[in-house]
C-alpha cells in the first residue's frame, strides 16, 4: 500500500512497524462547538484508512482523542482570543464537562450517521492530565523545559530537528517572527517556544493542581501523552487536518522525541481542507454547515460521503449544494441497480483487483469510485456484480447492501413518492407529507419512519 507521508514528502510504500498490527492516531475534535463537515472529511479519510488497511489484511487499533481542556483560540466572531470552555459555560450557567459530553455525543452521532467506524479507544484530555504532568516533569528534567511563573515552556532550540515535518526552521521561524514582531510582552526565552503547561488565569474553571502551581495543559501534551500511552512510544500512522501539520503535529514530534529520545511516528497523513463554494467555512459568511444541515434538505448523510470520495484528500474539497445532489442521485442509483441484483458467491476478480489498486494507490477514491461504475456498467451477471459491490463498500461504508434490501421490489415511482415525503417531512411541511403518505397507502404500500431514515413496504403480502 502506497501512502503520502508529510515527513518525508513522498509516496512511500506503508510497512508496520509490528505486522500484522498497525497504530493509528487521529487528531479529534475540540468538544466545545459543533463539528461541521470539514473536520467531518478529515476524519473520513481516518475512516477509509482504517478500512483500506484492514482490507489489506492489517489489525488496525485507532485511537482518536477528545478535545476538552479549553483553549484559547481566535474567534472571529468575538474578534479576540476567546477560551471557548469558558464563554460557552459562563454564557449558558453550565459546567463545562457538561457541554463537552453534549458535543462528544452529538459528534458520535454525525460519524454514525455518515457510517464512520468509531476509533477503538477515544481517550479525553481531562482523564489524562496526570500523564502530561508526568512528561512535562521528566522535559525539565532533560533540560528542555523551562518554568517561568508557574508556566511550562518547551526550549525549541533545543531541539534540533525542529521544523522537519513542516519546514518552518528556527531559522526561518526567527525572520517569520521578525517580520511581525510586536511589543507583546511575554516571559518566554524565545517567541517560537511553546507552553506545556499555563499558568490558570484569574477565574478560569478548568485547573489542575501541578508542581508549578494551579493551572492546565497546553494543546499539544495531550496529543503526546494520549498516543504514547495506547500506542506506544513509536507508532505507525499519525493523522490530522493539514492546518494541524504547523504548530500543532511540529510540537508533539519535538516534545515527544525530547521525552522518548526515539522516533515518534513513521507515517503523517494530512488532509486537505474542505472549502464552501470556493470560500473558507466561518459563522460570519454562515456557510459552516452541519450534517445537521444536509439531512433538513432532506439529504442522506451518506450522499456527503459519497461526496468526498469525489477529491483526492490531499487536494482540497468545494463542497456545494448542487454537487450534493449529484452524489445524492448517484447513490440512489447505486442502490437502485443493487436492489435489482441476484445474490452470489463469485465476484468480478479483475475489477475487485483495480478497485483494490485504486484504494492501495495512497487511497485513490475518485479511481475507486470510477471503478464502481464501471463494474456497475459491466456485462458481468448481476450476481457477480452484488459479490463485488458488497466486497467494496467494506472500504466505502456506503451501506449498499443493506438499503438495497429495503429497496428490494418496490417500483420507482413509490420509491420517488416516498423521497418527496421525507424531504417535506424534514422541511417540517408536515400537511404536503401526509397527502403523500396517503396516496402511497392508496397505491399499496406503506411507509415507516425510522431511525434509519423511512422503509417502504407492501401494505399487503
Ligand atoms: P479542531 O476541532 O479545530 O481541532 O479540528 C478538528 C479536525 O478537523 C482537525 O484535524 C482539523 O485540521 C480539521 N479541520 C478543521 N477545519 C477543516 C476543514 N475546513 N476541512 C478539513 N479539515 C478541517
Ligand atoms: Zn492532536
Amino acid at each position: 500500500m502506497l501512502l503520502y507521508n508529510t515527513l518525508s514528502r513522498k509516496i512511500e510504500e506503508f510497512k508496520p512497524l509490528n505486522p500484522p498490527h498497525v497504530g493509528m492516531y487521529t487528531c479529534g475534535p475540540t468538544v466545545y462547538r459543533d463539528i461541521h463537515i470539514g473536520n467531518l472529511r478529515t476524519y473520513l479519510t481516518s475512516d477509509i484508512l482504517k478500512r483500506a488497511l484492514t482490507l489489506n489484511g492489517y489489525k488496525v487499533i485507532s485511537v482518536m482523542n477528545i478535545t476538552d481542556v479549553g483553549h484559547m483560540r481566535y474567534s472571529s466572531e468575538f474578534n479576540r482570543q476567546i477560551d471557548p470552555v469558558m464563554e460557552e459555560a459562563l454564557s449558558e450557567g453550565r459546567r463545562p464537562l457538561e457541554i463537552a459530553k453534549n458535543y462528544t455525543d452529538k459528534f458520535l452521532e454525525d460519524e454514525k450517521k455518515i457510517n464512520i467506524l468509531p476509533a477503538d479507544v477515544m481517550p479525553k484530555a481531562t482523564d489524562h492530565v496526570k500523564e502530561m504532568i508526568e512528561i512535562i516533569k521528566v522535559l525539565i528534567d532533560k533540560g528542555f523545559a523551562y518554568v517561568t511563573d508557574g508556566t511550562v515552556y518547551f526550549e525549541v532550540k533545543k531541539f534540533r530537528e525542529y521544523g522537519k515535518l513542516s519546514g518552518n526552521t528556527l531559522n526561518k521561524m526567527d525572520q517569520l517572527l521578525e517580520a511581525v514582531r510586536v511589543s507583546v510582552e511575554t516571559d518566554k526565552k524565545d517567541s517560537a517556544d511553546f507552553a506545556l503547561w499555563k499558568k490558570a488565569e484569574e477565574g478560569r474553571l478548568m485547573k489542575w493542581d501541578s508542581p508549578w502551581g494551579e493551572g492546565f495543559p497546553g494543546w499539544h501534551i495531550e496529543c503526546s501523552a494520549m498516543s504514547m500511552k495506547y500506542l506506544g512510544r513509536h507508532f505507525d500512522i499519525h493523522a490530522g487536518g493539514e492546518d494541524l501539520i504547523f504548530p500543532h503535529h511540529e510540537d508533539e514530534i519535538a516534545q515527544t522525541e525530547a521525552f522518548s529520545g526515539g522516533k515518534f511516528v513513521n507515517f503523517w497523513i494530512h488532509t486537505n481542507y474542505l472549502l464552501v463554494d470556493g470560500e473558507k467555512m466561518a459563522r460570519s459568511k454562515g456557510n459552516v454547515y452541519l450534517i445537521s444541515d444536509i439531512e433538513k434538505k432532506g439529504f442522506n448523510p451518506l450522499a456527503f460521503r459519497y461526496l468526498t470520495f469525489l477529491a483526492h484528500y490531499k487536494a482540497r474539497m468545494n463542497f456545494t449544494w448542487k454537487a450534493l445532489e449529484a452524489s445524492q442521485s448517484a447513490l440512489d442509483k447505486i442502490y437502485e441497480a443493487a436492489s435489482g441484483f441476484e445474490e452470489g458467491k463469485i465476484g468480478c476478480a479483475q475489477i475487485e483487483t483495480e478497485f483494490n489498486q485504486a484504494v492501495n494507490d495512497d487511497l485513490n477514491m475518485p479511481k475507486a469510485v470510477s471503478v464502481l461504475w464501471e463494474l456497475l456498467g459491466s456485462q458481468n451477471p448481476t450476481s457477480a456484480k452484488a459479490q463485488s459491490l458488497y466486497k467494496m463498500d467494506e472500504v466505502l461504508g456506503l451501506k449498499i447492501k443493506e438499503t438495497a434490501e429495503s429497496f428490494k421490489n418496490i417500483p420507482i415511482e413509490i420509491k420517488e413518492m416516498a423521497y418527496t415525503r421525507e424531504k417535506y417531512r424534514k422541511e417540517n411541511n408536515f400537511e404536503k407529507a401526509d397527502a403523500l403518505r396517503r396516496q402511497i397507502k392508496e397505491k399499496g404500500y406503506t411507509v415507516k419512519d425510522t431511525e434509519k431514515g423511512s422503509q417502504i413496504k407492501k401494505t399487503h403480502i
